[in-house]
Order: C-alpha cells, then structure tokens, then sequence
C-alpha cells in the first residue's frame, strides 16, 4: 500500500491530537503524512502579516501565544525536547527577523509557511521517538509552481521519486502541506486550505493507493454543519459530485483536491481524527448513489456582473466577445443566465472586477453587485425528474432568488442570492428536501 495520509489544523492542534495522528498513520501504514499548521498558527500569521502591511509592527502578543501554544505542546509531547525547542525557537526568531525587514507579499509567504514547517517538524521528531523510520520532507523543495502559477506536477514526481529512492516500505514520510516555492524560487503556497489539494498532489506524484484527508468531522455532510443542525455524513460520493460540493464551498474539501484523484483514480477517504474508526466517506469515479437530493453548498463573496445590450438581440459572437474580457483578466466565471437583450454572470475574485467593467461597458450597461451567495444543490437532478426546480424553489420560497443555474449538469442546480439569507436558505432546503430516510 502506498497511502497518502493529510491531517488538518486541529488534527495536529495539540500534542494529544498529535499522538491520535501517530497512531493513525502506524495503523494505517501511511507513505506519506502530509501536515497542515496547528490549529490557530495560520490564521495568526495572516494576521500578523496584515499588521505589517499597514505598517503596524509585528504583533508581538500573537507571536507569543504562538510560541507558547508551540512549545506547550513540545513540552508535553517529546521526552527529549531540547532539538525541538531549539527549532521553535529559531523559527520564531526568523519571523521577527523576517516582520524587521519587511519587504511585501514576498515576506508575508515567508512569514506563513513557517507554520507548516515548524508543526511538521515537532511531528517527525514525535514519529522518530515511537521508534519508527522517518523521513522529514521538505515540500518547497519538491512542490513549486510555473509562472501561470500552476503547480509543476512532472517536477513535483521526479522530485519526489528521489526522496524516497533507497527506503523500504517501513519509512514515514513527514511533510507539510499548503506551502511550495513559485517560479522565481520564492516561498509561495497553494491558497488557505490548500494542504488539502498538497496531499493530492503528492499522491498522483507517488501513484498512491489512496488519499486520506482528516480532519475534525466524519467525512462531508449534506449540508453545512456550521450553520445547519442534524446534517449527516454521505458515505459514498463520485469524484464529480464532491468537486462540486468543495468547489461551492463545502469547506471540508480545498477546492482543487478532488481533479488530480480523478485523473488517476485514486479513491479520496475523508476520516475524522477524533473518532478515526468512524466510516467517513469515500470518493470514488461510481457513487451508485440514487438518492435524489445528496447534498447542498454555499459559496459566499459572489459578485453578479450584469450587462444589458440591443446589439445582443439576434446577434452571434457578443459572448465571445464578453467571455474574452473574463478571460484577458484571468477571472474565472460561475454561473451564467442569458435572456434576449441581457447577460447575467457570477465571478467570485473580484480582484479586476472595476477594469472587466469598463471594459464591458463598450457592450452596453454594465452593473455589478458583491455579496452574494451561490447555494448548490447537488443530486439526481436529471430533466426527466419533474417538479425538481420547483421543489428546490419551493423550499425557499421566501427567499428572493436573483439567478438559477440549471441543466448545464444532470447533477447540480446553484441559486444566486443575497449572503443576507444564505443561512436561511440552508436550513430551509435542510428541511424540506432531505428527511432522515436519507441517511445512511
Ligand atoms: P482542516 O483544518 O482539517 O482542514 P477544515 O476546517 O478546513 O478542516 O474543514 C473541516 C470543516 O469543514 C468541518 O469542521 C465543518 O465545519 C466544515 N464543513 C463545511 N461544510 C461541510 C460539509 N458539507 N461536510 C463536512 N464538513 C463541512
Ligand atoms: N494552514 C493553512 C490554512 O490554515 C493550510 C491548511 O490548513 O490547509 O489555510
Ligand atoms: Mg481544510
């Protein structure tokens, strides 16, 4: 077996969730172990970088609760503590070093990769102390993206093929996740959540057997446990069907993990840390899922686009023409609805949105509109099925839906709305479109 194993925030957010991860990755004879920060480091490095950017200093009651929390957790983990105080303590050092000499985006990576590495760290010294062979691997040496910014997966196998050349099989290789080198040889990483999407990653490089993600929860729900009580696990869910849900925000998945499984079938487990025999769910190409309503989505920060033109009436190539504006501005779109004289489309980074619309505006009126919210409903959604769009309209019938999406896919149907009611809306599609005979 040849398993890639990944462990988020709160799986290895303390020295005793760090052994429960020990154990796991022995009893599951993992290749390798990929690992997010500690609960809490990341969020407090951004925060720390965010203080910086504004010229506010380092701040220094985030940094000291980080390094408490760290060593803490050394502390109580380590008979031998004194190589991982030393690494703590040089760590914390260089993020003073590095807020001291500010320089930019180039120092906020620096600053927020360190999280990945010193957690990792601590962790190989723990899985060397059980007596087991371990290897600490640093990824930035292996995962590092191309200049359009996608990771250079043929760099990321060779590399990876000469870490493990000469071991056997009983040898674990500890590593981080979210955090790789770009182009110019910079600290750089994947996005936040993006040890997710590493652990895939690293399992198509490796031909894993299996990707494992666990994390704080048995497997993904059918709805968003953070703001719907009573949602349940889904045991068994296709590569298409779980994309789509980690795409429109089912935050359990980093959006990109499930594309580098699919390409090579790799089975996707997701297992819950703190209750490890727990079934979770299991992602594969065949779901033989036929429950009609498998599970729902938000993605919030949505923008809607919309532009109003005569010269649409009748005319071809004025889409082409709209979708080349996205496209000079690397936006990708969501959703989109067309009427006569009217074009409606969603874009979640608005980073270019005020240039798309002058741009746009040669076309026609052009408006925008942020904080929205797309709601995903995923199932057996196919056309032959009556009543579905009006079912899912129904069961929110006092919310107002400002764009439908359906048709494009026999398994999802996504609404626009105003993120004031997305919660509403999730707990109101909860209600009336699964009932407990949906459980497994
Ligand atoms: P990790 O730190 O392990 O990567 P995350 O916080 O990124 O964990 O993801 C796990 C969380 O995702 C859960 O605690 C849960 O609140 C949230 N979540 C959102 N939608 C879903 C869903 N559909 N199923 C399961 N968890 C979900
Ligand atoms: N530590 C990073 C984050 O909090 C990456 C991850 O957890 O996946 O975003
Ligand atoms: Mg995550």
């Amino acid at each position: 077996m040849n398993k890639v194993l990944k462990f988020g925030g709160t799986s290895v957010g303390s020295a005793e969730n760090m052994k429960k991860v020990a154990s796991i990755i022995f009893e599951q004879g993992a290749r390798f172990t990929v690992l997010s920060a500690m609960s809490g480091t990341t969020d407090a490095l951004v925060a720390i970088n965010n203080a910086l950017a504004e010229g506010k200093g380092l701040l220094a009651d985030k940094i000291e609760m980080l390094e408490e929390k760290y060593n803490n957790c050394i502390n109580s983990l380590l008979d031998d503590k004194s190589e991982a105080l030393e690494r703590a303590e040089k760590c914390f050092a260089l993020i003073r070093d590095l807020a001291a000499s500010y320089s930019g985006v180039s120092t906020q990576k620096a600053i927020v990769a360190q999280g990945e590495l010193l957690t990792s760290a601590i962790f190989s010294m723990y899985v060397r102390q059980c007596g087991k062979q371990v290897v600490l691997v640093d990824i930035t040496e292996a995962m590092r993206t191309t200049e359009s910014g996608k990771v250079d997966t043929a760099h990321l196998a060779e590399a990876l093929k000469k870490v493990t050349a000469g071991y056997g099989d009983d040898v674990f290789f500890v590593t981080q996740g979210f955090i790789c080198r770009d182009h110019n040889g910079e600290l750089s990483n994947l996005g936040r959540g993006g040890s997710d999407y590493s652990a895939a990653l690293i399992g198509a490089a490796t031909g894993a057997s299996e990707v494992q993600i666990w994390t704080d929860i048995d497997g993904m729900h059918n709805n968003d446990p953070r703001y719907v009580e009573g949602t349940y696990p889904i045991r068994r869910m296709s590569f298409t069907d779980a994309a789509e849900l980690a795409y429109f925000g089912a935050k359990i998945l980093h959006p990109s993990t499930i594309q580098p499984c699919k390409e090579l079938d790799i089975p996707v487990k997701l297992k819950n840390t703190l209750e490890p025999h727990a079934e979770g769910t299991t992602i594969t190409s065949h779901s033989d899922d036929s429950r009609k309503y498998l599970a729902v989505a938000a993605k919030d920060n949505i923008t809607v686009v919309r532009i109003c033109s005569a010269n649409m009436l009748m005319a071809y190539g004025f889409l082409r023409r709209v979708f080349e504006v996205f496209e000079k501005y690397r936006t990708p779109i969501d959703m989109i609805t067309t009427s006569q004289v009217a074009v409606s489309l969603t874009i979640d980074d608005d980073t270019h949105v005020k240039s798309i619309i002058e741009e746009l505006s040669s076309f026609g009126n052009v408006s925008y509109q942020s904080g929205n919210s797309i709601i995903c409903v995923v199932g057996d959604l196919a056309a032959e099925h009556p009543g579905l769009v009006s079912d899912i309209l129904g069961s929110i019938d006092n919310i107002p839906v400002k764009m439908v999406s359906y048709g494009a896919s026999n398994r999802s149907v996504a609404l626009l709305i105003d993120s004031e009611y997305k919660i509403d809306a999730l707990r109101s599609l909860n209600a009336k479109l699964f009932t407990t005979a949906d459980k497994q």
